[in-house]
């Protein structure tokens, strides 16, 4: 087998059966059915058949999909809409009324309204437990519990799951395991390896790379692949074929991409890190991450997230925050993460309307935080910028 800088660029060519060197968009709803009545059928059932009808599949999906679960390691992989797609249809492969689900205090906002406002009404019970405490999630599961969802490194404050502890613990009670790997990518950490059933991804990130698309992919067996197909063919939320090829281009240039970004992220935190302006830098990559050594136990880059707490009461920190923002002329304030660009938010602002009081206290959100999502940009630039908005 190549190895993945090759598979990026090679991965899944079969889809493609014109003589174009690249894939091109089938820019179809439909396609030409077989006469032959025995053909049909097989088109029109066969999990993710490429040419049939556009919810149920498109060669430029099959090659995307084809190319990250080569990158996850598994059997195979589903491409969906958005992350949240994806989130949601694997997780309804999963549970139904009466069931339990043990996850994290921290996740992505969407996934946590998923769980609190979605799930909960659908007779599915939820317990939310700290991450960085192993025994945690044992002491959580009950008779009903049929999934352990968990992100790691999590949003924002970029905490990290035990991926070798989670993965026996689901193989020792018959649980299936699931995981968020957006913010790592599959260049950095592969969930596979430590016996993870199923990885999600918001592929709008990292994988998609260039902030131009949404998208999201389930990888998992083929037999559960096969389930979160036939849940995708209700819920609708196919990726259209122009976003699809988009993403397929954005792949290519995966692992150059996140290793620049990986280079740069470590500068810029360790640069940060002997600010007199920042209180404290969170970036896995540091020895000062109270997690560091599970970071490159189970993690072979560190990312390009960064969270820093501003020096000063919250209130001082608050006021500093804005004033960067303001200020800041390369880094965008902008949601988002994983793009080619550095961007930076304040995620207790963007979080408001999700997240209560209690809630931000304990996904230890405060006042004086930014996250910064760093990009491919020169790292003499990102600092310069910084340097000048926190000066200005
Ligand atoms: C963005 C994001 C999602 C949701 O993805 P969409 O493509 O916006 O639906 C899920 N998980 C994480 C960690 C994310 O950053």
């Amino acid at each position: 087998m190549a190895k993945v800088e090759t598979n990026l660029i090679h991965q899944g060519k079969e889809f493609n059966e014109t003589k174009s060197v690249v894939t091109p968009i089938f820019q179809t709803a439909t396609y030409f059915a077989s006469d032959d009545l025995d053909e049909y059928i097989k088109a029109a059932t066969e999990t993710k058949f490429p040419e049939f009808y556009h919810r149920h599949g498109n060669p430029t999906n099959s090659q995307v999909a084809s190319v990250v679960a080569d990158l996850e390691k598994t059997e195979d992989a589903l491409v969906l809409a958005t992350g949240m797609a994806a989130i949601s249809a694997a997780i309804l492969s999963v549970v139904k009324a009466g069931d339990h689900i043990v996850a994290q205090h921290a996740h992505y906002s969407g996934a946590k309204l998923f769980f609190n406002e979605f799930l909960i009404n659908y007779g599915i019970t939820i317990s939310f437990v700290d991450q960085v405490d192993n025994e945690s999630f044992e002491k959580a599961i009950q008779k009903n519990t049929k999934l352990i969802y968990i992100e790691t490194p999590s949003n924002p404050n970029l905490e990290l799951t035990d991926l070798e502890f989670i993965g026996k613990l689901g193989k020792e009670k018959a649980i299936i395991t699931m995981v968020d790997n957006t913010f790592a990518s599959p260049i950095n950490q592969n969930p596979a390896d430590f016996g993870i059933d199923v990885i999600v991804h918001s592929a709008t990130k990292y994988l998609g790379g260039h902030s131009d698309l949404t998208a999201g992919i389930v990888c998992g067996t083929k037999d559960f692949i096969h389930k979160v197909w036939r849940k995708s063919l209700v819920l609708g939320a196919s990726l259209s074929p122009f976003d699809s090829w988009l993403l397929l281009r954005g792949l290519r240039t995966l692992s150059l991409r996140v290793r620049q970004i990986n280079e740069n992220a470590l500068q810029f935190a360790t640069w940060l890190e002997q600010q007199a302006f920042v209180k404290s830098v969170i970036y896995v990559g540091l020895p000062s991450h109270p997690q560091h050594s599970l970071a490159q136990k189970q993690m072979k880059g560190f990312t390009g997230m960064i969270c820093i707490e501003l020096a000063g009461s919250e209130n001082e920190g608050f006021e500093k925050a804005q004033s960067i923002l303001k200020n800041l002329k390369i880094f965008a304030n902008a949601a988002s993460l994983g793009g080619v660009e550095s961007l930076i938010v304040h995620p207790a602002s963007m979080w408001g309307s999700h997240h209560s009081a209690q809630q931000k206290q304990i996904s230890g959100i405060t006042k004086g935080m930014l996250r910064i999502s760093i990009g491919i940009e020169h790292i003499d630039d990102l600092i310069g910028d910084f340097e000048q908005a926190v000066s200005s």
